[in-house]
């Protein structure tokens, strides 16, 4: 038979574990406010195209373009920008590449536990026709 002292005792219990269950949802949701979709590309999937289109890379490997795509101490912006032009000619222009990295990035980030992301590209960067310059030397 359940007591008054039981039954405040059961509520103070449940109070806690739903500000437990709370804390622990809430501390693990993730929000980020600004990602680079054209730095946020899987390494695989820059593979993956490039092999379709028959471009050449400086890696084959998942593992090989990785280390070149990493910055592995601090640097400069130049340089880190420059690691962009490892793999931007394989996906700029690619209509379908595209698509794929940006459902891929979604899908890392709901993985991750982001809720809420705002993801910025450059259309211009993205292109390879009707812009000028044609960026990351590509042929129009
Ligand atoms: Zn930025």
């Amino acid at each position: 038979m359940w007591s008054s002292q039981h039954i405040a005792l059961n509520h103070i219990t449940q109070q806690h574990m739903l500000k437990y269950i709370t804390f622990f949802i809430l501390s693990h949701l993730q929000i980020e406010l600004h990602v680079h979709l054209d730095g946020a590309v899987r390494v695989e999937t820059i593979l993956d195209v490039a092999k379709r289109r028959g471009i050449a890379l400086s890696a084959c490997t998942v593992e090989d373009m990785t280390q070149i795509c990493v910055i592995h101490q601090p640097a400069t912006l130049t340089e880190f920008l420059g690691k962009f032009a490892e793999y931007m000619h394989v996906i700029a222009g690619d209509r379908e590449a595209i698509k794929r990295i940006a459902y891929e990035f979604v899908e890392d980030k709901a993985k991750e536990g982001v809720i809420y992301v705002e993801v910025r590209y450059s259309p211009h960067l993205l292109a390879n026709t009707d812009v000028e310059p044609i960026p990351w030397n590509q042929k129009e």
